[in-house]
């Protein structure tokens, strides 16, 4: 695997190689790599000749200053296991080579689709999010960006933004991976305590028994229930929300949405966890 600091020379590598006729598939993260990056680095590369990691922990992003300071760092681990993954590049650059003039903002509307949810909840969490992924697409300029859809409304946003923006660069996104308990995996999981890495799962629980409510409740009514569900001690869950996964507005029933994803929102202790299902598809 190659690794590389800097802008010029990844961009002078990857010429040569697209000029060899390569396609490039780009995996970002912010690191603290588990199975859920390594999955997407596994589609890239069947999917690519090339495969792009980049490990960048986006400042702008982060709206609460000790999420950032405490955000789980391990690159050397996660050096190991993209070279054990066999993933080609990886780029590691400075805040510096991100944004050398200043985090200059991206002005694009996304409409409603960075309003509700994490967007109501992460005040210029999307904008920080947007325009470091626009950012990164600029220097690699990839045919096609995984990302998974355990970030349901990043990846929403992601499809939106290369729509306004003209972009030819396929958007593809890859399933959640979650623990034999079903807890999403997650950089952060690996700050929670023994007693919370316990409770935890419940979170999938709730979901999939909101999937299973389908055809006998509404979606307010799972919401409300999913809600007291998550409501136990050591939890505070911030949203449970039943939406249209194309729109992400709030739906009133089932048999006018083609799309339905529910998604939720859960404190526990410090540790903010986010997870989705998708409970309907009749696409
Ligand atoms: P992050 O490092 O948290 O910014 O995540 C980088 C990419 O990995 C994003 O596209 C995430 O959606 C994706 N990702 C994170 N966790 C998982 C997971 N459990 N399963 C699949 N993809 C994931």
């Amino acid at each position: 695997m190659l690794l590389f600091k800097h802008v010029t020379e990844l961009q002078q590598h990857l010429k040569n190689l697209r000029a060899q006729g390569d396609s490039i598939g780009f995996v970002p993260t912010m690191g603290a790599l588990h199975k859920g990056h390594l999955s997407l680095i596994s589609a890239s590369i069947a999917e690519t000749d090339c495969t792009v990691c980049s490990i960048f922990v986006n400042p702008t992003q982060f709206n609460d200053a000790a999420d950032l300071e405490k955000y789980p760092r391990t690159t050397a681990h996660d050096i190991e296991l993209l070279a054990e993954a066999n993933c080609d590049i990886l780029f590691l650059p400075s805040v510096d080579e991100i944004y050398p003039d200043g985090a200059i903002p991206l002005e694009l509307d996304f409409g409603y689709l960075d309003q509700p949810m994490e967007g109501a909840n992460r005040p210029g969490h999307f904008a920080g999010m947007a325009q470091v992924v626009n950012r990164l697409l600029e220097i690699v300029a990839p045919n096609k960006l995984f990302m998974g859809q355990k970030d349901y409304q990043q990846a929403a946003i992601v499809r939106n933004m290369l729509g306004q923006l003209g972009s030819s660069i396929e958007l593809v996104v890859c399933p959640i991976i979650r623990e034999d308990d079903g807890l999403a995996l997650s950089s952060r999981n690996l700050r929670l305590t023994a007693k919370q890495r316990a409770l935890a799962p419940r979170i999938h629980q709730v979901l999939a028994n909101a999937k299973k409510k389908i055809g006998s409740k509404q979606p307010n009514e799972i919401e409300k229930e999913a809600m007291a569900q998550l409501n136990i001690p050591g939890f505070e869950p911030e949203y449970f929300e039943v939406v249209d996964g194309i729109t992400l507005r709030g739906i009133d029933n089932f048999e006018d949405t083609k799309l339905a994803v529910a998604c939720t929102a859960v404190r526990v202790g410090k540790i903010r966890l986010i997870d989705n299902m998708i409970i309907l598809n009749k696409q």
